[in-house]
């Protein structure tokens, strides 16, 4: 079964009697009696979304250390893990992910290095922000029912995305620091704008069907803003 918001794998088996719910890093175990219909098994997710949300928020992010300098050993959060930054010289300018580490290659004649490590992280991480989002927009909008004219990225100051009347949808490009989940909802959001263009009690029933799970993400983002470095320019 695929939820919205979360990720939930319903697993069925004739040796239990009465459900159980766990919480594997972004995945939501269930295991019920293999009678239960799906129905009783979406409103056992709804029932137990409050634990579910509470889960989910223990599991926040932990904060990176305050002030970036952008030098080797610093950690960096791309969708909800920590990578090591590493700073290397070369001839080259480059930046990418290797193994679990974010390689910046710096020439030797580079004054302002760190300037320049900030720069190529930026970039690297709108790279990712722009071929994610609009993969989980495309993915996402069949799913919805809705075709929005076009996918941008940016950097706002004090928001996730934003959809115009036109149907033209914008992500913050410094979503992509959250995990997966987070980065659906935002998406599921925007995309259920395009059904209603306010926060209306319609709007959010769009959303409830879409994303159950939808609270546990907004507190999520409410409470991660300034790990996700809103309302700053650093990362
Ligand atoms: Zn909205």
């Amino acid at each position: 079964m695929e939820a919205f918001g979360f990720q939930i794998e319903v697993k069925r088996t004739g040796r239990k009697k009465s459900a159980s719910i766990s919480i594997s890093g972004n995945l939501v175990k269930i295991t019920v009696p293999k009678s239960l219909s799906d129905d009783s098994v979406r409103d056992l997710i709804h029932l137990r979304a409050p634990w579910i949300k509470r889960k989910f928020k223990e599991q926040s992010l932990k904060p990176t250390s305050k002030t970036k300098e952008y030098v080797s050993g610093e950690m960096y959060l791309y969708l909800g893990s920590e990578y090591h930054l590493k700073v290397l010289n070369g001839e080259e300018e480059s930046i990418k992910m290797v193994g679990g580490y974010l390689v910046a290659t710096i020439p030797d004649f580079e004054t302002n290095r760190s300037e320049r490590v900030k720069f190529l992280l930026e970039g690297w991480y709108q790279r990712q922000a722009d071929r994610l989002l609009k993969d989980k927009t495309d993915r996402l909008a069949k799913i919805v029912g809705v075709c929005p004219r076009s996918v941008s990225i940016k950097s706002y100051k004090s928001r996730w995305g934003s959809c115009s009347s036109n149907g033209e949808l914008t992500y913050n490009w410094r979503i992509i620091l959250a995990p997966h989940r987070i980065v659906d909802y935002v998406v599921l959001h925007e995309l259920c704008h395009l059904l209603e263009h306010n926060h209306s009690v319609r709007y959010w029933a769009h959303v409830e069907r879409h994303a159950p799970g939808w609270r546990a993400c907004r507190d999520w983002l409410r409470h991660n803003q300034q790990v996700l470095g809103m309302g700053n320019d650093r990362i």
